[in-house]
């Protein structure tokens, strides 16, 4: 495995990034921190101590506050940069994709904890897609003296699509159009979105623009949860085609898929205190988070490996069932928020996390 193009043997690479506190829950005065970084492979999480003079606080204090300490291959405390997170986790992925292996990345975590931000960034600190993209055309560029052509000669060419899954119904974000799209089977270029619009892209700007145009299609509702709640999982597909044209003239063609996912918030549903329509949809975001879940916790135990992994749970796992396994690999990026108000949330990424971990 350590031959594998990209350097890092493992298949499944499970880091956690703290975000910073906001400025506004710095200024409110109950909120403390509870979720640090202790290195660069461990959090500590303390449950908040209740507010003075409460019973609650009377009860607690009695006992000493406990932290409880998780592990992963990679942590990120609140001060990594954008490069930082890029570098330990998904920089290693891309000479595989060159290469024709399929690679997926996603950010988990509950609404507010910094999935957007980790993916997509602002324009002063563009996310892990951007970063991705600027690799990839290095990577990809022509040298700059020209070589003798060597042979066989290999051209690429990099095509994106930009889907949204909301409510279990999958939605082209590049066309704007509201039709739901079905999964297909194809043999060179594994699992397609039919009749969604693949693009060319040339520079890692130009993607930039696709993805900020495709955002503005991106299904947002408010809830009891966040003003303006992600609900949809937002998942972009890079195809790196390789075209090798052999001295006699044999022409083959060779595809690497890299799959980078901006998933619905994780909180759970009856926690944002959801009713009706937005009920429905929290069980299906649930649906698909708990059958990604699945399919990685079965990939990560060397006991299931091999064995059936059910895709057909959901949307979601359908549409990766070429890019988690077998010769992918996966990166998994899950954010918490380190205030105490987000306590449970954290807590349950953390737990997450961990079981996607567990060997
Ligand atoms: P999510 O997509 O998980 O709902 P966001 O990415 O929108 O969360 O993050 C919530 C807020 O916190 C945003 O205003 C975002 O800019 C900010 N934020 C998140 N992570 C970071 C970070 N690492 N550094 C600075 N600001 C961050
Ligand atoms: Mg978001």
């Amino acid at each position: 495995d350590n031959d594998r193009p990209g350097g890092v043997a493992a298949k499944l690479l499970v880091s956690v990034r703290i975000r910073p506190l906001a400025a506004k829950e710095i200024i409110k005065d109950n909120i403390q921190t509870t979720a640090r970084a202790i290195d660069d492979y461990s959090v500590c999480i303390t449950e908040p101590t209740p507010a003075e003079g409460t019973d609650d606080f009377l009860q607690r204090t009695k006992e000493r506050p406990k932290g409880r300490i998780y592990t992963f291959d990679q942590v990120f405390g609140e001060t990594a940069s954008q490069e930082e997170v890029f570098t330990r986790t998904v920089k290693g992925l891309i000479d595989g994709v060159v290469a024709g292996f399929n690679a997926t990345v996603f950010a988990y975590g509950a609404t507010g904890a910094g999935k957007t931000y980790t993916m997509l960034g602002t324009d002063t600190s563009p996310g892990i897609i951007s970063l991705t993209l600027q690799q990839l055309f290095t990577v990809l560029a022509p040298p700059t003296t020209p070589l003798p052509q060597p042979t066989p000669t290999k051209t690429y060419t990099v095509t994106l699509t930009y889907l949204e899954i909301y409510n279990e119904n999958i939605r082209d974000l590049l066309s704007g159009k509201s039709d739901y799209l079905d999964l297909r089977e194809d043999a060179g270029r594994g699992v397609v979105v039919a009749g969604i619009t693949s693009v060319n892209a040339r520079s890692p700007d130009e993607v930039l623009a696709f993805l900020r145009k495709g955002n503005r299609y991106r299904t947002q509702e408010a809830t009891g949860a966040n003003e303006v709640s992600s609900r949809s999982h937002a998942v972009l597909q890079v195809l790196v085609g390789c075209t090798t044209i052999e001295k006699k003239g044999n022409r083959t063609e060779r595809f690497g898929k890299l799959s980078m996912i901006d998933l619905a918030g994780s909180e759970r549903a009856a926690e944002t205190k959801n009713r009706g329509m937005r009920m429905i949809e929290g069980a299906n975001i649930n649906r698909s988070l708990l059958a990604l879940g699945n399919c990685i916790t079965a990939l990560a135990e060397p006991s299931k490996r091999g064995k059936y992994v059910n895709y057909r749970d959901s949307k979601l796992t359908r549409l990766l069932k070429d890019s988690l396994g077998g010769n992918c690999r996966t990166a998994m990026i899950a954010n918490i928020s380190p205030a105490s108000s987000n306590f449970d949330e954290t807590l349950n990424t953390l737990k997450y996390a961990t079981r996607a971990r567990t060997i």
